[in-house]
């Protein structure tokens, strides 16, 4: 098995040609109200400059929320030069139903899926497990579908052994890659990647960056998903409750660390999960140097 704990020496040049290489995409969820609604229209252009591979939606499977979703997706394809992915979960709803959502995304010229199981209570005759649900997505259109990966463990899972084979299906079911859960600890996600390798998975494991926004409300959501949030992290914090313009600054040297550290271990892409703040992630890889004017032409 590979190590990827060893330290690594990466110089100026090197450090230049990672960043100028690596991957973006950035996440959103369906803002809630017209004035939030409004401010991500009014930020989300800069992103644009990065040239991501692509920017993804959310999907909550309520109804209000489903079709919040679906009308997010359609404003973005009219609004954005960004090839989209659209999140889908199948709990919370029958196979029929799912399906159809998944034919309307297709209709609308989504080609990229992030497929999930959900949180939502089970109903009659959904899909059993989240790897039936993506071989049916595969035999409904020729979607590209990704999946999602916990590197410190989904806090439902039997083991972290079971967790990373069931990991190891869904792909196998015919997802391309793995999006990460958020991680603050580097080294947690390199453990996860070498032990995924160790089971034969040879598909990216693409990093899930949280620049933190409100370090309380992380925290709090940390606990929930079993993200760990280091001792060194809450005494970065430590003191800052309610100012948010100074953990804004914490935040991006803290993240341009991490995905520093990140493409010097070999990762090609960055998933950043923007909360609807594209400001932030925006100045994280501005600050990491990923270049302007010779990107936007790959967003085209
Ligand atoms: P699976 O791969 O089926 O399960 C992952 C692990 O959790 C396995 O070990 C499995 O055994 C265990 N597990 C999960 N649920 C159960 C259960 N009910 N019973 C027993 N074991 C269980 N959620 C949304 O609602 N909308 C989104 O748009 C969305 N996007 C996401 C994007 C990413 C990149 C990530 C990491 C998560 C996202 N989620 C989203 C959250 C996700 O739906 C939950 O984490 C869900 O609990 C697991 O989904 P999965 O597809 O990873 O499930």
């Amino acid at each position: 098995m590979q190590n990827h704990l060893k330290a690594v020496s990466t110089n100026h040049a090197d450090f230049t040609r990672l960043r100028e290489s690596c991957g973006l995409s950035f996440e959103f969820f369906p803002p809630k109200n017209d004035r939030m609604q409004r401010c991500l229209w009014r930020n989300i252009g800069q992103l644009e400059l990065l040239g991501p591979k692509f920017f993804s939606v959310t999907y909550g499977a309520g109804g209000s929320d489903r079709e919040r979703s679906m009308e997010t997706l359609s404003q973005m394809q009219l609004e954005c030069p960004v090839p989209l992915a659209a999140h889908i979960t199948f709990s919370g709803h029958s196979q029929t139903e799912v399906l159809e959502i998944a034919s309307r995304m297709y209709d609308q010229g989504i080609r990229s899926l992030v497929a999930l199981r959900g949180d939502a209570e089970p109903v009659k005759n959904s899909f059993k497990c989240t790897e039936d649900f993506i071989s049916a997505l595969r035999e409904l259109a020729d979607f590209d579908i990704s999946v999602a990966a916990y590197p410190e463990v989904h806090p439902l899972a039997e083991s972290p052994q079971a967790d990373l084979e069931q990991l190891k299906r869904k792909l196998q079911s015919g997802a391309s890659r793995a999006i990460s859960q958020y991680f603050f600890d580097v080294d947690n996600y390199l453990r996860f990647r070498d032990r995924a390798a160790g089971i034969g998975i040879e598909n990216a494991l693409v990093p899930g960056i949280l620049p933190i926004h409100n370090f309380e409300r992380v925290l709090a959501f940390s606990e929930r998903c079993g993200t760990h949030v280091p001792e060194r992290l809450k005494a970065l914090f430590e003191g800052t409750e309610g100012n948010l313009h100074v953990q804004h600054k914490l935040s991006s040297e803290l993240t341009v660390n991490m995905c520093d550290r990140l493409l010097s271990e070999g990762v090609k892409d960055l998933h950043f999960y923007t909360l609807n703040t594209p400001t932030l992630s925006f100045e994280v890889a501005r600050q990491l140097g990923i270049p302007l004017s010779s990107r936007i032409a790959n967003a085209a």
